[in-house]
Parts: structure tokens; C-alpha cells; sequence
């Protein structure tokens, strides 16, 4: 398997676990773009939101409540959930992955490239 994330799912590349249960699994981003940038993935090898089936649509749900949870235990009030789908809509690595981009003090200080 040559996809970077299912490495670190595998625990052939090592990174920084935050979160992990049977389905999902979240870990820091290696060149974060705010004060807490983290990653939130199935273990389920779907390149994108486009390759989402009917079948996923739990892992899907379970995606966000997750995301919900770590984003609770980081005591950030509030935060962004991002996923890239494709090259031409940012997407570098084909494994379906949410971004939690969050930790900033105010609205004001919150300023992510390209996003509103
Ligand atoms: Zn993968």
C-alpha cells in the first residue's frame, strides 16, 4: 500500500495520535496552518468525498461526531472542518480526511489561506 495516511494507520510511519478507536483515527498535521491543525480519518482506504458509497454513510457520521469530541477535549469553542476533495480543490493526499483547524483566541487572529 503506497498511501502515506494507511502507512501511518498501520503505524509504519509514525506521527502524532491524538484520537484512535476500531474506525477512525486523528493526528496532527505536519505543517499545521493554525495554533492546532489536526487530521481526522477513517481507517477505511476512500480517496475522497467522491468516492463516498451509501455504506459509508455511518463512518461519515461518525467522522463529525468524532471531530466533535476531540474538539470538546481541546476546549475550542469554536473551529473549522475542512475536506479538500480532489487536486483542484486542494486534496494532496487520496485518503478521505478531514482538517480541524481551530485554537485560535479570537475571530480576528483566525486567518487560513484561501479560506473565508
Ligand atoms: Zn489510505
Amino acid at each position: 500500500m503506497e498511501c502515506l495516511f494507511c502507512k501511518i494507520i498501520n503505524k509504519e510511519l509514525s506521527s502524532e495520535i491524538v484520537y484512535e478507536n476500531k474506525e477512525i483515527i486523528s493526528f496532527k498535521d505536519i505543517h499545521p496552518k493554525a495554533p492546532l491543525h489536526l487530521l481526522i480519518l477513517p481507517k477505511k482506504h476512500i480517496p475522497s468525498v467522491n468516492h463516498l458509497e451509501e455504506i459509508d454513510s455511518k463512518l461519515v457520521g461518525n467522522l463529525f461526531l468524532i471531530s466533535q469530541k476531540i474538539a470538546r477535549k481541546k476546549n475550542l469553542r469554536g473551529y473549522k472542518l475542512v475536506a479538500n476533495v480532489g487536486r483542484e480543490g486542494g486534496q494532496l493526499i487520496d485518503h478521505l480526511h478531514l482538517h480541524l483547524l481551530g485554537g485560535w483566541k479570537s475571530a480576528k487572529e483566525r486567518e487560513v489561506p484561501g479560506m473565508p
